[in-house]
C-alpha cells in the first residue's frame, strides 16, 4: 500500500500550497522527457500524479484521509457514489476487524496498533448517512524524535540480528523434516534498526501520549454489525512504523416513531373502528417531511400502506428501501352512555349478537355502572 503523503514527502497537515510545491519540483525531476523514457521514473511519475491527484482535490483528500487508498480507483467521477467498492472490504461478513488485517509485505518497524470505537447513531443518521467526530486515545509519533526513538542527532544502525529485516528465522530439524520459524527480531523488536541513543522524550519508542479527534464520514444504510475501516487512523507504530487502523462500530438508538425492518422504515398508525369503517385522512412526520396517509372507508387493521422510497438508503446501492405504515384498528374501551348506546344500536341494525343492556354485561361492567 502507498501512502499519498509518503510519496509526495510531506506531511499529513501539509497546505495545499505545501502540495502543490512538492508535486511541481518532483514532476520536474520525473517528467519522462527529461528521464529519456526510463521506465522507473515514468513508473515514479505516474505515481506521484496520482498522489497529487487526490491530495489536491479537497474532497479526495478527505476521502483519502477517511478511508486510506485501498479503495477503487479515486479518479472517476468522484463523489460519495464511488465509494461503495471500499465498503466491500469493510464489511466483509468473514473477515472480522481483526482478521483481514493488512498483509506486511514492507519490512521495517512493525505498524501501530487498530484500535476500535463505538459511535452512537440516530434513526436519521442511518437513513441519510452522517459525518460524526469520534475521540480516539492513539499514540502518535514523539515530536521530539520524529518517531525514530533516537535521540536527535544520533544516528541508528542496521541490526546486525536480522540485518535490518526485523524478523529472524529459525531452522529446525524434525520427522517432519525442515520447519522454518519466523518471529519478530528481539535485538530491534522488529524494527531492524538499532538505536545508538534513545530519544529521552519517549525513551526509544518512538510514541506519545494522543487522544486525537477525527471527523468521518458515515454512510447511510449501516446497521449495528457494520463494522468500517478508517485505514491509518489507529496507533502509530513505534519507531516510525505506520499507523494501524481504527474499527468503527455502531450503536443505533431506538427511534420513537419508526422502527426498522432491513432497509425498510415501519409506522404503526392506530385508527379507531369508526375512522376505518368511514375512511379519514392523517398527516405523519417522517425524516422526509410531512407524510399524507390516505385511510379509505373499510379498511382492515393490519392494512399496510407501502410509501416508496423513503426508507433507509441501501448502503451500497444507495437505493432507498420503503416506508411501511401499518394500519391498527383500535377497539374502543372506556365507552361513555352515548357511545354504548350508539353501538348497541350499531349491532342491532346489523343483526349482530352482543352482550345487551344489565344482563350480560361482565362483572367488571356491573361493578362501573354502580359507580357511576
Ligand atoms: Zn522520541
Ligand atoms: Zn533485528
Amino acid at each position: 500500500m502507498s501512502d499519498y503523503y509518503e510519496i509526495l514527502g510531506v506531511q499529513r497537515n501539509a497546505t495545499q500550497d505545501e502540495i502543490k510545491r512538492a508535486y511541481r519540483k518532483l514532476a520536474n525531476k520525473l517528467h519522462p522527457d527529461k528521464n529519456g523514457g526510463d521506465p522507473a521514473a515514468e513508473e515514479k511519475f505516474k505515481e506521484i500524479t496520482k498522489a497529487y491527484e487526490v491530495l489536491s482535490d479537497g474532497e479526495k483528500r478527505q476521502m483519502y484521509d477517511t478511508y486510506g487508498s485501498e479503495g477503487p480507483s479515486f479518479s472517476g467521477g468522484g463523489g460519495f457514489g464511488d465509494i461503495s467498492d471500499i465498503f466491500e472490504s469493510f464489511f466483509g461478513s468473514g473477515a472480522g476487524p481483526f482478521g483481514s488485517r493488512r498483509q506486511s509485505t514492507r519490512s521495517g518497524p512493525p505498524a501501530g496498533q487498530n484500535l476500535e470505537v463505538t459511535v452512537d447513531l440516530d434513526l436519521r443518521d442511518v437513513v441519510f448517512g452522517a459525518e460524526k467526530e469520534v475521540t480516539v486515545y492513539a499514540p502518535s509519533r514523539c515530536d521530539n524524535c520524529n518517531g525514530s526513538g533516537a535521540k536527535p542527532g544520533t544516528s541508528k544502525s542496521t541490526c546486525s540480528s536480522c540485518q535490518g529485516s526485523g524478523s529472524v528465522s529459525r531452522v529446525r530439524n524434525s520427522f517432519l523434516g525442515q520447519i522454518v520459524t519466523t518471529s519478530e527480531c528481539s535485538n530491534c523488536s522488529g524494527t531492524g534498526e538499532v538505536i545508538q541513543e534513545k530519544c529521552s522524550k519517549c525513551g526509544g519508542e518512538g510514541l506519545k501520549r494522543n487522544t486525537k479527534t477525527i471527523k468521518i464520514g458515515i454512510p447511510a444504510g449501516v446497521d449495528q454489525n457494520t463494522v468500517l475501516r478508517s485505514p491509518g487512523n489507529g496507533a502509530a507504530g513505534r519507531r516510525g512504523g505506520p499507523n494501524g487502523d481504527l474499527y468503527l462500530h455502531f450503536n443505533i438508538k431506538p427511534d420513537e416513531n419508526f422502527v426498522r425492518d432491513g432497509n425498510d422504515l415501519i409506522y404503526n398508525l392506530d385508527v379507531s373502528f369508526s375512522q376505518a369503517a368511514l375512511g379519514f385522512s392523517t398527516k405523519i412526520e417522517t425524516f422526509d417531511g410531512t407524510q399524507e396517509i390516505e385511510v379509505p372507508s373499510g379498511t382492515q387493521s393490519g392494512t399496510v400502506k407501502v410509501i416508496k422510497g423513503k426508507g433507509v438508503s441501501h448502503i451500497k446501492s444507495k437505493n432507498r428501501g420503503n416506508l411501511k405504515v401499518i394500519i391498527n384498528v383500535t377497539t374502543p374501551t372506556d365507552l361513555n352512555h352515548e357511545q354504548v348506546e350508539l353501538l348497541t344500536k350499531l349491532a342491532e341494525i346489523s343483526g349482530e349478537e352482543i352482550n345487551h343492556g344489565g344482563g350480560g354485561h361482565s362483572l367488571f361492567s356491573k361493578i362501573k355502572s354502580v359507580i357511576n
